[in-house]
């Protein structure tokens, strides 16, 4: 019989654990403890299928920046789906949607940033950005300059290139990544790494990390930086403010393409379109997914430079996937751009609800368990630590002081994510100034009961 929201929990988990691989997920865990059954959402708010209403501070996985139940992008879908469900846009054919979803992202973006390659995925659109920037070099008369520098504890997406740009050890150690020509320098997280020193000069010492690494592999030899703008999986890591200026400098000092990974940082995130406005910086390329559509339909793409774009040009670029530039998904997201726009959505977050959020977060600090609290427009973390003046990580064995924390987010029907003992929120930008006390409210009350 037909599997159904009205069949009984247990059921579905049962199912779900004999059927269903999740992604990030040990399988065997979902047998003995089912998945949380998600039913439907609206606004800020999932309903499982218990009937629990559980606010989500993670906006999905950091891309439903609109909120849930927008029903014009499900009438822009279907309109889109009876007139021209799916054409690719290989071998000179385009059509109507990615024609405009590609305008309009070109119009959005800073500098010069006017062209666009779409993929169906931050991680495809990453893979696309490995064989772009080092097709650009080959075009250029450059061909040894390979190398692409990125950061440990980075995460551009889980494919094998766009694994092996990220620097998550885990990862690294299953299915073998990296593949060749990548190469992780230190991030700029000062809570967990900087020691005695300000945060002012961990920041730059960060950053010449990028130069020491380029004279060590050799000056002709790297062809492109990566980093988002402000670190999201890895614990919402807010650089110190003298990070980027230096990044900056060494990449227009040593001619290093740079790469902004606006995944989660871009459609107003941070309180600008891009998280690259708000670090200040010039990216040749911009890495885009998540936001874009604000999740309501899988789609990602590069932003890349007049410059960049010229000197692909010149060549057949052999790359793509079916879904480059996809109908439904470009209307869809040209859809939530229109919304995010005219709603003003984020103008909202710089001016209004991103700095409530931040009095009420930064707050958070005066509570026994937390460190640092940092914010950045509607991106936040807290640090877990036993003993603020020191910066002290719990211990290995009961490090599990985020997860505890994060399940009882979860019985008090919050969606707040941990990474090791930081505790993360990303919600949708649509939030409610009423919507964040309660936020606040339980997430006090979970670390309370994290003591
Ligand atoms: N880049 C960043 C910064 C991300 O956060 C993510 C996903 O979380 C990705 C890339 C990969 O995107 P996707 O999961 O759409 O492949």
């Amino acid at each position: 019989s037909a599997i159904t929201n009205h069949m009984p929990t247990s059921e579905l988990q049962a199912l779900d654990a004999a059927h269903h691989m999740h992604p990030f997920t040990q399988g065997s865990g979902l047998a003995a403890k089912g998945a949380r059954v998600i039913t439907r959402a609206k606004g800020v708010w999932l309903t499982d299928s218990e009937g629990n209403e559980i606010l989500d501070g993670m906006a999905g996985l950091w891309c439903v920046n609109i909120g849930y139940g927008r029903d014009e992008l499900a009438e822009v879908a279907a309109r889109q789906m009876k007139e021209l469900p799916y054409y690719n846009t290989f071998f000179q054919t385009t059509h109507v949607p990615a024609i405009a979803l590609a305008q309009k992202i070109a119009e959005l973006a800073p500098g010069d940033l006017n062209n666009v390659f779409f993929a169906g995925s931050g991680s495809e659109a990453n893979d696309t950005n490995i064989r772009m920037v080092r097709t650009y070099w080959e075009e250029k008369g450059k061909p040894e300059k390979t190398v692409i520098i990125s950061r440990w504890n980075a995460y551009h997406g889980s494919s094998m290139g766009s694994g092996s740009l990220g620097g998550m050890v885990g990862m690294h150690a299953q299915g073998g990544m990296p593949i060749p020509g990548i190469h992780h320098i230190g991030q700029p997280n000062w809570w967990a790494e900087g020691g005695d020193m300000s945060p002012e000069d961990f920041g730059l010492m960060r950053a010449q990390e990028l130069e020491a690494a380029i004279k060590e592999l050799g000056e002709n030899k790297v062809a492109a930086f990566i980093a988002e703008p402000i670190q999201g999986a890895g614990g919402v890591i807010v650089p110190p403010a003298t990070y980027w200026p230096e990044i900056q400098r060494i990449c227009d000092k040593y001619e290093i393409l740079l790469i902004a990974d606006e995944v989660i940082c871009g459609f107003g995130r941070t309180g600008n379109w891009f998280g690259s406005q708000t670090v200040d910086i010039r990216p040749d390329i911009m890495t885009i997914a998540k936001g874009l559509s604000s999740g309501y339909q899988p789609i990602g793409g590069s932003v890349v430079s007049d410059e960049v774009a010229s000197v692909i040009a010149g060549t057949e670029f052999n790359h793509g996937y079916t879904y480059s530039g996809h109908p439904v998904a470009s209307a869809v997201a040209l859809e939530n751009l229109r919304i995010l726009e005219e709603e003003k959505i984020v103008d909202q977050v710089r001016d209004v609800t991103g700095p409530y959020l931040k009095g009420k977060w930064e707050a958070l600090a005066d509570h026994p368990l937390v460190g640092e609290a940092k914010i950045v427009g509607m991106m936040a973390s807290i640090a877990l630590t036993p003993d603020k003046a020191s910066r002290a990580p719990f211990a290995a064995d009961a490090g599990t002081a985020g997860f505890i924390c994060r399940e009882r987010c979860f019985a008090n029907n919050l969606v707040m994510r941990h990474v090791g003992d930081r505790m993360i929120i990303s919600p949708p930008l649509v939030i409610s100034e009423t919507e964040i006390d309660t936020l606040i409210e339980r997430a006090r009350t979970a670390l309370s009961e994290t003591l």
